[in-house]
């Protein structure tokens, strides 16, 4: 298969590795939001994160969570934990990945959107089909 974080995972291309255990990696981002922006991925290739097996979302967590604490103590005044799924959510690599980006007051990261209003009747039906999906 040909995915670039698959061939980080087995050293076949050159990264920066941050970590390491059994279920992932940890990466430098090497065109970063900010820097010290890290790449969390699990060493099992998996293309969105509703494919990923259940038991494998603890320790890609474990990992990401660890990992969130000390770039959040590494100087920046804040982070986002971003994770993109399909190209219309803007993933770009078919790996699923998790983004632990350092954010500091007035950086340049935009998240730009504009809120919808919906009725009642479309938030019941939104939650009745979230529901029924659910049980
Ligand atoms: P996404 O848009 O969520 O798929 O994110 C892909 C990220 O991978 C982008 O932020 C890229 O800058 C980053 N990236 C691409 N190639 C590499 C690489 N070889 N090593 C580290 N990060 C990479
Ligand atoms: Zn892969």
């Amino acid at each position: 298969m040909d995915c670039i974080f698959c061939k980080i995972i087995s050293n076949e291309l050159p990264s920066y590795k941050i970590y390491e255990d059994d279920y992932t990696i940890a990466i430098l981002d090497i065109n970063p939001i900010n820097p010290g922006h890290v790449l969390v991925l699990p060493k099992v290739h998996y293309g969105k994160l509703s494919e990923i097996d259940e038991m494998e979302a603890i320790p890609i967590f474990r990992t990401l969570k660890r990992i969130e604490k000390v770039v959040a103590e590494s100087g920046c005044t804040g982070t986002n934990i971003l994770q993109n799924n399909g190209r219309d959510a803007g993933q770009e690599i078919g790996h699923v990945h998790f983004h632990i980006i350092p954010r500091f007051k007035n950086d340049s990261f935009r998240m730009k959107y504009h809120k919808v209003n919906l009725t009642n009747e479309m938030l019941e039906y939104s939650k009745k089909y979230y529901i029924s999906k659910l049980k």
